[in-house]
């Protein structure tokens, strides 16, 4: 039977160099083999390059391929320069990712790429236009890796950091996102800085446990959203099937382990879950652990979750800082008037 083709953005260099070890290619072309198709957006091997003779050449086309997603849709924020690009992959199914400006230094001027690791979403997060399309497939390695390779073609600053947390839920797509992100990192890929990667869950426990366990470098961020039992499973249904003493205690190994300061995040729900009694279970169920809070405001297009008046919010940060005793901080979710948000990814055209 005849061997499928190499996909080279579903690999490492190093991986590409053993597919392709009986050719005998020299490590400088493998690396620039790789760098064309993952780092400049090359849409096709090279039919002539100085040094590598053209039999050779033909050789790679034989058995390798660069594989592309299709664009359908890109729309940028007047408010907030944020993008969100709609893609189509070899799958069913359309997926979206969104380009978030750091421009807050001019003499560095650069991106971060919230990308989809799933087409929708098993796990119906109450307040998440993902979870209401229901699951459609994962992604491949390379339909990952491909929406950081387009969308830094299309933009005049480097993109530096990336966050899975755009359609999905990682930790379900564990191998593949896991792939991608070293891609992400490989020096003569990307190079984008492991620490710069940030691998978002709702609270998958194994997947937290082998991350760990594995020593990944990358970021973590837990959405946590209620620290109350009940609570949490109304808005995150998760909770029903890894319940919050089995998180906590993933969290905390994965804190024994790592010595990190572990970042939860919490979507806040207007008169739902920014009250006292909140903050205060937040700080029973942490306690001992160093934490970041971050705070995000709730994007919910149908209406039925409101962000907080100043008045609340403010209230709430007071209480968090009387009862945590930890870092606090309110992450902008920009894009909203293009549904680029956090919780509004819905996989529509503009
Ligand atoms: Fe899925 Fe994340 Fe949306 Fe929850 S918030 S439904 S995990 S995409």
């Amino acid at each position: 039977m005849k061997n499928p083709m190499i996909l080279l953005k579903d690999q490492t260099s190093t991986e590409l160099a053993l597919a392709l070890a009986d050719l005998a290619l020299p490590d400088r072309l493998v690396r620039q083999l790789h760098a064309a198709a993952v780092r400049r957006g090359a849409t096709e091997i090279p039919f002539e390059l100085p040094t590598v003779s053209p039999k050779v050449l033909q050789k790679v086309r034989e058995r390798a391929t660069i594989p592309r997603l299709k664009l359908l849709d890109k729309i940028v924020s007047p408010q907030d320069g944020f993008a969100k690009y709609l893609f189509e992959g070899a799958g069913e199914g359309r997926f979206e990712a969104v380009r978030i400006p750091l421009l807050h230094r001019p003499d560095d001027l650069k991106y971060v790429v919230c990308v989809s690791s799933q087409v929708g979403c098993a796990l119906g997060c109450v307040f998440c236009a993902t979870g209401r399309m229901g699951f459609q497939r994962n992604l491949a390695t390379w339909e990952i890796v491909d929406q950081v390779t387009q969308i830094q073609m299309d933009s005049e600053h480097p993109v530096r950091g990336v966050v899975f947390m755009g359609m999905g839920e990682p930790m379900l797509n564990y191998d593949r996102v896991i792939q991608a992100a070293r891609i992400f990192s490989e020096p003569c890929g990307m190079a984008i800085n492991a620490k710069a990667i940030t691998i978002s869950t709702v609270g998958v426990v194994p997947g937290i446990r082998r991350f760990t366990a594995e020593r990944q470098p990358y970021r973590l961020i837990v959405s946590l959203t209620s620290a109350r039992t009940e609570q949490r499973q109304s808005l995150l249904p998760i909770e029903r099937v890894y319940p919050l003493p089995e998180l906590l205690a993933a969290v905390r190994e994965y804190h024994a382990v790592t010595r990190k300061r572990v970042t939860f995040a919490w979507t806040v729900l207007a008169g739902i879950n920014t009250g006292r009694e909140d903050a205060r279970a937040l700080a029973e169920l942490t306690e001992g652990l160093p934490i970041l809070l971050d705070l995000i405001d709730v994007n919910d297009p149908t209406g039925q979750f409101r962000r907080p008046s100043t008045e609340e919010a403010n209230a709430f940060r007071d209480a968090l800082r009387e009862e945590l005793n930890m870092p606090v901080q309110r992450r902008y979710s920009g894009g909203q008037d293009i549904h680029g948000a956090c919780g509004m990814l819905a996989a529509v055209e503009s």
